[in-house]
Protein backbone atom coordinates (compact mmCIF):
# COMPACT_ATOMS: atom_id res chain seq x y z
CA UNK A 1 0.00 0.00 0.00
CA UNK A 2 1.03 3.41 -0.69
CA UNK A 3 0.49 4.96 2.71
CA UNK A 4 2.83 6.99 4.46
CA UNK A 5 4.42 5.23 7.60
CA UNK A 6 5.74 8.04 9.21
CA UNK A 7 2.20 9.62 9.82
CA UNK A 8 1.41 6.40 11.85
CA UNK A 9 4.69 5.24 13.67
CA UNK A 10 4.20 6.09 16.73
CA UNK A 11 0.74 4.57 17.39
CA UNK A 12 1.57 1.81 15.48
CA UNK A 13 4.48 1.15 18.48
CA UNK A 14 2.39 1.21 21.02
CA UNK A 15 0.01 -1.35 19.27
CA UNK A 16 3.06 -3.92 18.58
CA UNK A 17 4.29 -2.89 22.06
CA UNK A 18 0.71 -4.29 23.39
CA UNK A 19 0.81 -7.30 21.16
CA UNK A 20 4.34 -8.46 22.03
CA UNK A 21 3.40 -8.25 25.79
CA UNK A 22 -0.11 -9.78 25.68
CA UNK A 23 0.50 -12.99 22.72
CA UNK A 24 -2.83 -14.63 23.43
CA UNK A 25 -4.49 -10.67 21.81
CA UNK A 26 -2.52 -12.84 18.63
CA UNK A 27 -5.26 -14.35 16.80
CA UNK A 28 -8.08 -16.81 17.25
CA UNK A 29 -5.29 -19.84 16.81
CA UNK A 30 -4.96 -21.90 13.48
CA UNK A 31 -7.98 -23.21 11.44
CA UNK A 32 -7.40 -23.89 7.50
CA UNK A 33 -3.52 -23.52 7.19
CA UNK A 34 -2.79 -20.65 5.08
CA UNK A 35 0.17 -19.93 2.71
CA UNK A 36 0.62 -15.94 2.91
CA UNK A 37 2.05 -14.89 -0.69
CA UNK A 38 2.29 -11.09 0.57
CA UNK A 39 4.39 -10.54 3.61
CA UNK A 40 6.93 -7.72 4.11
CA UNK A 41 9.37 -7.62 6.82
CA UNK A 42 10.72 -4.55 6.21
CA UNK A 43 13.77 -3.13 8.37
CA UNK A 44 11.58 -0.99 10.46
CA UNK A 45 9.47 -4.09 11.29
CA UNK A 46 12.15 -5.97 12.59
CA UNK A 47 12.74 -3.16 14.93
CA UNK A 48 9.64 -3.53 16.50
CA UNK A 49 8.94 -7.49 16.10
CA UNK A 50 12.02 -9.41 15.95
CA UNK A 51 12.13 -12.95 13.57
CA UNK A 52 11.17 -14.91 16.29
CA UNK A 53 8.45 -13.08 17.71
CA UNK A 54 7.70 -12.67 13.91
CA UNK A 55 7.61 -16.45 13.48
CA UNK A 56 5.58 -17.07 16.57
CA UNK A 57 2.93 -14.35 14.91
CA UNK A 58 3.15 -16.91 11.81
CA UNK A 59 1.96 -19.64 13.69
CA UNK A 60 -0.75 -17.88 15.78
CA UNK A 61 -2.40 -17.04 13.24
CA UNK A 62 -2.28 -20.62 11.05
CA UNK A 63 0.24 -19.42 8.35
CA UNK A 64 2.48 -22.73 6.90
CA UNK A 65 4.34 -20.86 4.76
CA UNK A 66 4.77 -17.48 3.49
CA UNK A 67 6.04 -15.67 0.40
CA UNK A 68 8.14 -12.90 2.40
CA UNK A 69 10.54 -9.48 0.80
CA UNK A 70 11.22 -6.77 2.71
CA UNK A 71 12.73 -2.68 2.32
CA UNK A 72 16.02 -2.86 1.56
CA UNK A 73 15.61 -6.23 -0.27
CA UNK A 74 18.08 -8.10 1.37
CA UNK A 75 16.59 -7.23 4.92
CA UNK A 76 14.47 -10.86 4.11
CA UNK A 77 17.45 -13.04 4.46
CA UNK A 78 16.90 -12.47 8.18
CA UNK A 79 13.93 -14.52 8.72
CA UNK A 80 14.52 -16.73 5.76
CA UNK A 81 17.89 -17.93 7.70
CA UNK A 82 15.49 -18.50 10.78
CA UNK A 83 12.99 -20.52 8.66
CA UNK A 84 14.12 -21.50 5.29
CA UNK A 85 11.98 -24.54 5.08
CA UNK A 86 8.82 -22.21 5.97
CA UNK A 87 10.05 -18.49 4.46
CA UNK A 88 9.67 -18.33 0.63
CA UNK A 89 12.15 -15.13 -0.36
CA UNK A 90 11.45 -12.42 -2.70
CA UNK A 91 13.64 -9.78 -3.62
CA UNK A 92 12.35 -6.35 -3.87
CA UNK A 93 14.17 -3.95 -5.70
CA UNK A 94 13.89 -1.03 -3.05
CA UNK A 95 17.39 -0.05 -1.53
CA UNK A 96 15.33 2.35 0.70
CA UNK A 97 11.50 3.20 0.72
CA UNK A 98 11.78 6.17 -1.58
CA UNK A 99 13.31 4.25 -3.84
CA UNK A 100 9.71 2.71 -5.12
CA UNK A 101 9.34 5.76 -6.98
CA UNK A 102 11.96 5.68 -9.08
CA UNK A 103 13.21 1.86 -9.37
CA UNK A 104 12.00 1.36 -12.79
CA UNK A 105 14.04 4.30 -14.06
CA UNK A 106 17.69 2.86 -12.72
CA UNK A 107 19.69 1.66 -15.00
CA UNK A 108 22.12 0.03 -12.64
CA UNK A 109 19.02 -1.98 -10.79
CA UNK A 110 19.55 -5.42 -12.91
CA UNK A 111 23.58 -5.24 -12.18
CA UNK A 112 22.20 -4.79 -8.25
CA UNK A 113 19.29 -7.15 -8.39
CA UNK A 114 21.88 -10.30 -9.61
CA UNK A 115 24.57 -9.48 -6.97
CA UNK A 116 21.78 -9.77 -4.26
CA UNK A 117 20.31 -12.70 -6.31
CA UNK A 118 23.04 -14.90 -4.75
CA UNK A 119 23.11 -14.44 -1.91
CA UNK A 120 20.22 -16.73 -0.63
CA UNK A 121 17.79 -18.93 -2.79
CA UNK A 122 15.31 -16.55 -3.86
CA UNK A 123 12.20 -17.86 -5.34
CA UNK A 124 11.14 -14.20 -6.98
CA UNK A 125 11.27 -10.76 -7.60
CA UNK A 126 9.10 -8.17 -5.76
CA UNK A 127 6.77 -6.76 -4.61
CA UNK A 128 7.41 -4.10 -6.50
CA UNK A 129 4.89 -1.34 -7.43
CA UNK A 130 5.10 0.49 -10.90
CA UNK A 131 2.15 1.58 -13.08
CA UNK A 132 1.13 2.80 -16.57
CA UNK A 133 3.68 3.55 -19.08
CA UNK A 134 6.80 3.02 -16.31
CA UNK A 135 6.10 -0.72 -16.11
CA UNK A 136 7.31 -0.85 -20.12
CA UNK A 137 10.86 0.64 -19.04
CA UNK A 138 13.93 -0.65 -19.75
CA UNK A 139 14.75 -1.12 -16.18
CA UNK A 140 11.54 -3.17 -16.11
CA UNK A 141 12.44 -5.62 -18.85
CA UNK A 142 15.41 -6.11 -17.65
CA UNK A 143 14.38 -7.47 -14.24
CA UNK A 144 11.68 -9.61 -16.42
CA UNK A 145 14.49 -11.06 -17.83
CA UNK A 146 16.50 -11.55 -14.70
CA UNK A 147 13.39 -13.46 -13.64
CA UNK A 148 13.38 -15.62 -16.39
CA UNK A 149 17.24 -16.37 -16.71
CA UNK A 150 16.80 -17.24 -12.91
CA UNK A 151 12.99 -18.66 -13.11
CA UNK A 152 11.62 -16.47 -10.39
CA UNK A 153 8.09 -15.34 -10.03
CA UNK A 154 7.17 -11.62 -10.09
CA UNK A 155 5.26 -10.09 -7.53
CA UNK A 156 3.75 -7.17 -9.11
CA UNK A 157 1.95 -4.09 -7.74
CA UNK A 158 0.38 -2.26 -10.70
CA UNK A 159 -2.54 -1.44 -12.58
CA UNK A 160 -4.11 -2.89 -15.42
CA UNK A 161 -2.05 -0.90 -18.41
CA UNK A 162 0.88 -1.69 -16.26
CA UNK A 163 -0.07 -5.52 -15.84
CA UNK A 164 -0.54 -5.79 -19.69
CA UNK A 165 2.80 -4.65 -20.17
CA UNK A 166 4.76 -6.55 -17.71
CA UNK A 167 2.55 -9.73 -19.45
CA UNK A 168 3.65 -8.92 -22.94
CA UNK A 169 7.85 -9.21 -21.82
CA UNK A 170 7.07 -12.45 -19.13
CA UNK A 171 6.39 -15.04 -21.95
CA UNK A 172 6.85 -18.37 -19.70
CA UNK A 173 7.28 -17.11 -16.44
CA UNK A 174 4.79 -16.81 -13.72
CA UNK A 175 3.33 -12.85 -12.48
CA UNK A 176 1.45 -12.92 -9.74
CA UNK A 177 -1.14 -9.32 -9.77
CA UNK A 178 -1.09 -8.31 -6.19
CA UNK A 179 -4.08 -7.21 -4.52
CA UNK A 180 -5.83 -8.67 -8.02
CA UNK A 181 -5.94 -5.02 -9.24
CA UNK A 182 -8.18 -4.13 -6.15
CA UNK A 183 -11.25 -2.52 -7.64
CA UNK A 184 -10.81 -3.77 -11.49
CA UNK A 185 -14.42 -5.50 -12.95
CA UNK A 186 -14.68 -9.41 -12.32
CA UNK A 187 -14.79 -9.21 -16.46
CA UNK A 188 -11.62 -7.99 -16.72
CA UNK A 189 -9.82 -10.29 -14.23
CA UNK A 190 -11.67 -13.53 -16.38
CA UNK A 191 -10.35 -12.12 -19.42
CA UNK A 192 -6.86 -11.53 -18.01
CA UNK A 193 -7.22 -15.38 -16.52
CA UNK A 194 -8.14 -16.72 -20.33
CA UNK A 195 -5.24 -14.86 -21.75
CA UNK A 196 -2.60 -15.66 -19.41
CA UNK A 197 -2.19 -18.93 -18.01
CA UNK A 198 0.84 -18.25 -15.79
CA UNK A 199 -1.18 -15.24 -14.33
CA UNK A 200 -1.70 -15.68 -10.56
CA UNK A 201 -4.56 -12.94 -8.64
CA UNK A 202 -3.39 -12.22 -4.99
CA UNK A 203 -6.05 -11.22 -3.03
CA UNK A 204 -4.95 -8.52 0.02
CA UNK A 205 -6.64 -5.34 -0.05
CA UNK A 206 -9.08 -7.26 -2.98
CA UNK A 207 -12.48 -5.21 -2.75
CA UNK A 208 -15.79 -7.21 -3.24
CA UNK A 209 -15.37 -10.42 -2.44
CA UNK A 210 -17.89 -10.39 0.35
CA UNK A 211 -20.63 -8.04 1.05
CA UNK A 212 -21.82 -8.36 5.07
CA UNK A 213 -19.50 -10.80 5.25
CA UNK A 214 -21.23 -13.17 3.22
CA UNK A 215 -19.22 -14.45 -0.30
CA UNK A 216 -20.87 -12.60 -3.18
CA UNK A 217 -22.28 -14.91 -6.18
CA UNK A 218 -19.81 -13.40 -8.45
CA UNK A 219 -16.49 -14.00 -6.57
CA UNK A 220 -18.35 -17.82 -6.02
CA UNK A 221 -18.49 -18.05 -9.61
CA UNK A 222 -14.79 -16.99 -10.11
CA UNK A 223 -13.55 -19.08 -7.66
CA UNK A 224 -15.30 -21.76 -9.07
CA UNK A 225 -14.79 -21.35 -12.72
CA UNK A 226 -10.73 -20.33 -11.59
CA UNK A 227 -9.83 -22.84 -8.11
CA UNK A 228 -6.11 -22.66 -9.23
CA UNK A 229 -5.44 -19.10 -10.05
CA UNK A 230 -5.93 -17.28 -6.57
CA UNK A 231 -3.37 -17.18 -3.50
CA UNK A 232 -4.36 -15.24 -0.13
CA UNK A 233 -2.18 -12.82 1.49
CA UNK A 234 -2.26 -10.29 4.17
CA UNK A 235 0.17 -7.43 3.32
CA UNK A 236 2.17 -6.60 6.79
CA UNK A 237 3.53 -3.50 5.00
CA UNK A 238 3.60 -1.76 8.65
CA UNK A 239 3.80 -2.94 12.37
CA UNK A 240 0.27 -2.62 12.39
CA UNK A 241 -0.95 -5.01 9.59
CA UNK A 242 1.53 -7.66 11.53
CA UNK A 243 -0.34 -7.38 14.73
CA UNK A 244 -3.48 -8.10 12.94
CA UNK A 245 -2.22 -10.79 11.23
CA UNK A 246 -4.58 -13.47 12.77
CA UNK A 247 -7.33 -10.98 12.39
CA UNK A 248 -6.46 -11.01 8.39
CA UNK A 249 -6.00 -14.79 8.11
CA UNK A 250 -9.58 -15.19 9.74
CA UNK A 251 -11.37 -12.64 7.67
CA UNK A 252 -9.75 -14.87 4.90
CA UNK A 253 -11.35 -18.19 6.79
CA UNK A 254 -14.58 -16.54 6.87
CA UNK A 255 -15.43 -16.35 2.92
CA UNK A 256 -13.36 -19.34 2.29
CA UNK A 257 -15.63 -21.48 4.51
CA UNK A 258 -17.80 -20.58 2.24
CA UNK A 259 -16.47 -22.43 -0.88
CA UNK A 260 -16.69 -25.69 -1.16
CA UNK A 261 -13.77 -27.42 0.93
CA UNK A 262 -11.31 -28.36 -2.18
CA UNK A 263 -11.65 -24.85 -3.67
CA UNK A 264 -11.11 -23.45 -0.01
CA UNK A 265 -8.01 -25.59 0.08
CA UNK A 266 -6.58 -24.30 -3.02
CA UNK A 267 -6.56 -20.77 -2.74
CA UNK A 268 -6.19 -20.61 0.82
CA UNK A 269 -2.51 -23.33 0.37
CA UNK A 270 -2.53 -25.45 -2.97
CA UNK A 271 -1.70 -23.02 -5.21
CA UNK A 272 0.92 -21.14 -4.04
CA UNK A 273 2.31 -24.92 -2.74
CA UNK A 274 2.16 -25.58 -6.14
CA UNK A 275 3.42 -22.89 -7.37
CA UNK A 276 6.27 -23.03 -5.05
CA UNK A 277 7.19 -26.14 -4.39
CA UNK A 278 5.89 -26.91 -1.03
CA UNK A 279 3.18 -29.66 -1.10
CA UNK A 280 5.64 -32.21 -2.97
ZN1 LIG B 1 0.86 -3.89 -2.66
Amino acid sequence: MNVNIELIRVPLAVVTCLLLLFPAIAGAGPGLPVFDTHLHYSEDVQKLIPPERALELLDAAGIAHAVVSATPGPAVEVLYRLAPGRVVPFLRPYPTRAHRNTWFRDPELPDLLRAQLARIPYRGIGEFHVAGTNAGSATVKAIIRLAQQHRLVLHAHTDLEGLQLILAEADDTDVIWAHAGFDEPIATLQRLLELHPRLWLELSYREGITEADRLTPAWRQLFTDYPRRFLVGTDTWSPQRWAEISDLVTEARLWLAQLPTDIAQQIAYGNAGRLFGTDE
